[in-house]
């Protein structure tokens, strides 16, 4: 495989910044329209929205949130056995364009038919892209975590540009507008990329790990098969032979994606005829799959219960000003924004003194202190269950939190996929990861389901809930950690080596 060690963007290999910018402008173009989804489903007709019930819009959104993540299985798997990584972030990305643009246009059909184009190129992008920042890095490259850190922040530099792009746009000029800014977003990414991509050095030009020409056909015969199902599943729906009842379905489908989940890690695991150095790298990185998936279960609490409970329990009036609940949503990525250098240089002074903690010791540490976050949630609950409205600074501590605890855990996580997976099989492995995302984006939304805005009492103790569950499974994953740091540093030709 090629490694690039080039020194051109702060520090790092230049194809970083090729991939940063196409992130972050994907990422624009996803975060914006998704603050718009609910809003625009549950805004009645007269106001230019779907009039859709409150259950039916979160359950809508669920499923999309989590079918996003949930396609980047199939994704990875596109990229490393038939067209490589940067051919599916070149495809994926147009797809996702072409998504905004029918979101954009006003008519009964757009709707549908454009999010199943965003969940089809996201599915295609977002695995392939996480897992080239990885490949421009050597196994002894102690840039690696840094570069995810920095990877990390065009992420959420994209959504704070959606959410005050789209935002603005929604409140000014209309819903399609702020459809159709998404669509510009992802273009701009896309010519970005277009232009800068002989600085990925050849990275992911080719399948890793290719079928045979027969095996080939037969994947795209498939790959027809479903998009024509896609077809034909929408068509039914549109003409009413084929009735859809979002909140049932949410529940299945959580149930189905983490089967899913487990099957396929499975059957990679015994039916891939990995070494048992490999083996024992995804049992490392199974543990660090399991507290991505419990962290955001708690983490997205923030689009749904906690968002509520900014509208309805938070003095948010400052002087003659009142702050818009949606701005509370922004916290997280401008803080993610501010603290990711910090982090980006801890990891690597940290790796220069070898003092490096472990991969599922950064996780387990990045998931009790979300867990923390929710200590203060119960508490801030509690003085909104004795009648008066809380200060906002209980919130913006809590994301600050949940923010620390994200950094510690989700572009380290990103970093431990691409080294601990069997380099044949990066694309997938990056779609599985991606599936964890899924999962705690679904779960989230059923816990999210126990909050009652006409039964205050009861909050705090879904927050202590959620808290004590991340903090005791962060404890577990900590005392795993201890042992699973061991498998992570083995390599094929020595026994041991030095932490990345
Ligand atoms: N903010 C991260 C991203 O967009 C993680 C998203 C998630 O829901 N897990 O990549």
């Amino acid at each position: 495989m090629t490694t690039v060690s080039t020194k051109d963007f702060l520090g790092h290999p230049s194809g970083l910044k090729t991939l940063f910018f196409t992130e972050m402008w994907e990422r624009m173009s996803y975060y914006g329209m998704r603050m718009l989804l609910v809003l625009f489903m549950t805004a009645t007709l007269q106001e230019e929205g779907l009039g859709l019930t409150v259950a039916s819009a979160a359950a809508i959104y669920g499923l999309y949130t989590g079918s996003v993540y949930f396609m980047g299985l199939p994704g990875g798997w596109i990229a490393d056995r038939l067209i490589g990584g940067q051919k599916a972030i070149w495809y994926g990305g147009i797809i996702i364009m072409i998504g905004h643009i029918i979101l954009a246009i006003p008519s009964d059909y757009s709707f549908l038919i454009g999010l199943i184009f965003v969940v089809l190129g996201t599915g295609l992008l977002k695995p392939n892209i996480g897992a080239m920042v990885g490949q421009l890095y050597s196994d002894q490259d102690i840039r690696r975590d840094s570069g995810y850190a920095i990877y990390y922040m065009g992420i959420n530099i994209g959504s704070v540009i959606g959410y005050g792009a789209c935002g603005y746009l929604m409140e000014n000029q209309g819903w399609h507008w702020a459809f159709g800014a998404a669509a510009i977003g992802m273009a701009v990414g896309l010519i970005q990329y277009k232009i800068t991509t002989p600085n990925l050095n050849g990275i992911g030009a080719k399948p890793v790990h290719p079928l045979s020409k027969k095996a080939q056909k037969l994947s795209w015969t498939i790959i027809y098969g479903f998009l024509a199902s896609v077809v034909l599943v929408t068509y039914m729906i549109f003409q009413d032979m084929l009735t859809i009842v979002p909140v049932t379905i949410a529940q299945y489908v959580a149930v189905a994606f983490s089967a899913i989940f487990v099957i396929y890690y499975a059957s990679i695991y015994f039916f891939s005829s990995l070494s048992v150095i490999e083996k024992k790298k995804l049992i490392a990185l199974l543990i660090i799959c399991v507290a991505s998936a419990c962290f955001w279960s708690g983490f997205e609490q923030a689009g749904s219960s906690m968002n509520l409970f900014t509208r309805d329990y938070t003095d948010r009036i400052v002087g003659s000003f009142e702050i818009p609940t949606g701005w509370f949503q922004s916290l997280n990525a401008l803080f993610i924004v501010l603290l990711s250098p910090f982090f980006a240089a801890l990891w690597i002074n940290l790796g220069k003194k070898l003092v490096s903690p472990s991969y599922g010791i950064k996780c387990a540490v990045g998931l009790m202190i979300m867990g923390s976050g929710f200590i203060i949630m119960f508490f801030a609950a509690q003085h909104a269950a004795s009648g008066m409205k809380v200060a906002p600074y209980w919130l913006v501590a809590t994301y600050f939190l949940h923010t620390v605890g994200e950094l510690c855990l989700s572009p380290v996580a990103l970093s431990a996929v691409s080294k601990l997976s069997p380099k044949r099989f990066s694309g997938q492995m990056m779609g599985i990861f991606v599936l964890t995302y899924s999962i705690g984006n679904i779960i989230s939304g059923l816990l999210a389901g126990n909050y009652d805005p006409n039964n205050v009492a009861q909050i705090p103790s879904l927050y202590i809930q959620i808290s004590l569950f991340s903090i005791g499974i962060g404890l577990i994953i900590l005392l795993l950690g201890f042992k699973s740091r061991f498998w992570e540093n083995l390599s094929e030709d020595k026994t041991t080596m030095s932490n990345a």
